[in-house]
């Protein structure tokens, strides 16, 4: 059975940096977040009932999501927000763990911001959690999305905080410095973990 490699972090601390480096050695990465992007999508299997929460407003004239409507509703309305997670979580779950299935290999990585939240962690052999200063992960993330300050302190200010994250995670791996300094040491612990897993 594939074990898998749970790692998350903030919005901007490195978790596709790490994440990328696993793929480099060979091992397959499944990312959350992109196959939540694609819930919404006609052909998802949770399509309809996702739209059907919020109504025919959520259709766009060509039959795909208004995701604009719906962030919208989803952004005012609390619950509205929790029945939609309701749908495209089990959705993501289940698709995560098909893939895991699928890629055959003795070991794959999932890269999911909200690995503690949604309790995808118990599914993982070992975690890892990318720490990173708030400041540095909004100098980055304002380069990486070209967008600004405030806008990325919203997200961080939804999420998890560091401390929790690290007293959660089996691993921790810092990123306050170098790209360079973050890849090598980012390749130690790849190798320390496939010796310990595969
Ligand atoms: P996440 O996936 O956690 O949001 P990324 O891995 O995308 O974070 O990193 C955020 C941005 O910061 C990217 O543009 C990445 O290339 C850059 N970055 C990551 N680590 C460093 C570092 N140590 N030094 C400089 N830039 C970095």
């Amino acid at each position: 059975m594939t074990r898998i490699v749970g790692v998350t972090g903030g919005i901007g601390s490195g978790k596709s940096t790490l994440t990328a480096r696993f793929a480099e050695s060979g091992v397959s990465v499944i990312d959350a977040d992109a196959i939540a992007r694609t819930a919404l999508t006609p052909h998802s299997p949770c399509f309809k009932q996702a739209i059907d929460l919020f109504g025919s407003d959520a259709l766009m004239p060509d039959g795909t999501a208004n995701r604009r409507y719906i962030a919208s509703r989803v952004f005012e309305h609390t619950d509205l927000r929790e029945a939609l997670n309701g749908i495209v979580h089990p959705y993501v779950l289940t698709e995560m763990l098909r893939r895991t299935e699928a890629c055959e290999a003795a070991l794959a990585v999932w890269d999911v911001p909200l690995l503690f939240e949604t309790g995808y962690d118990a599914f993982c052999a070992c975690t890892i959690a990318v720490l990173c200063s708030e400041e540095l992960r909004i100098a980055r993330v304002v380069i990486r999305d070209d967008t600004d300050a405030d806008a990325v302190r919203a997200r961080i200010s939804a999420q998890m905080k560091d401390e929790i994250r690290a007293q959660l995670a089996t691993y921790t791996i810092r990123n306050e410095s170098t790209m360079t300094a973050f890849l090598a040491e980012s390749d130690a612990l790849i190798e320390r973990i496939r010796k310990e897993l595969e």
